[in-house]
């Protein structure tokens, strides 16, 4: 019997509490494992905590966050009802780029977190998440579209601070987040268990936790 999701999601969070697995340990004054419902429908996958996550030890709390709050407000969703985290768990030094050997060191606990959250659907915030699941495809081409990637839905969009740097994105990233609810939608019709976009939010509790298909 797998464990619940709940258990899955705090032992991983425990473990990257004190994890020496790559240079960013080093630096960091609190990890950020992310957080949210363990049964999300949605997984937002950002890049690496700033300033404010790292002091707060929580995901998207600076003016990203806060940017990242209006979109989800804008579909009627609240942070308790999404999974928010990002590819690396620790601060990069100056918010420099998280290097390949760190992404690859922090992955395990991200597919941890992917398996046992199950969502419908994963949202990628920027590149280092969209790279994970499109390679090496251009964000201005497929930011929007949701795309089937190993037998999960995933979509890419615009990092939230490539907004507050760029006005015309702004409004960009607001037209994706849009269609989130739709595609959600779409998805359980598909998967034969049709509901109401009124009610994307959560899983039901007793619905028992699904096997995850692979990558
Ligand atoms: N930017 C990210 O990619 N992740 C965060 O958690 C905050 C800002
Ligand atoms: Fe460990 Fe990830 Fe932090 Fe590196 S970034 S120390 S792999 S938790």
């Amino acid at each position: 019997m797998a464990l619940p999701s709940e258990e899955i999601l705090q032992e991983v969070a425990l473990e990257v509490s004190t994890c020496s697995k790559c240079n960013l340990c080093k630096g960091r004054t609190k990890a950020v494992p992310g957080e949210g419902n363990p049964h999300a429908r949605i997984l937002f996958i950002g890049e690496g905590p700033g300033f404010h996550e790292d002091k707060q030890g929580r995901p998207f709390v600076g003016p990203a966050g806060q940017f990242l709050d209006e979109l989800l407000s804008s579909i009627n969703l609240k942070r308790s009802d999404v999974f928010i985290t990002n590819v690396v768990k620790c601060r990069p030094p100056n918010n420099r780029d998280p290097l390949p050997e760190e992404i690859q060191a922090c992955d395990d606990y991200l597919e941890r977190q992917i398996a046992a959250i199950n969502p419908t659907v994963i949202v990628t915030l920027g590149r280092y998440s969209m790279a994970k699941f499109f390679g090496s495809e251009k964000i201005s081409t497929i930011h929007g579209r949701a795309r089937k990637v190993g037998g999960r839905l995933c979509i890419a969009m615009y990092h939230p601070a490539a907004g507050l740097h760029q006005a015309s994105l702004k409004d960009v990233i607001r037209a994706d987040f849009k269609k989130i609810p739709q595609i959600i939608e779409e998805a359980q019709r598909t998967q034969g268990q049709a509901v109401p976009a009124s009610a994307v939010k959560t899983r039901p509790s007793d619905e028992p936790p699904q096997q995850l298909s692979m990558f």
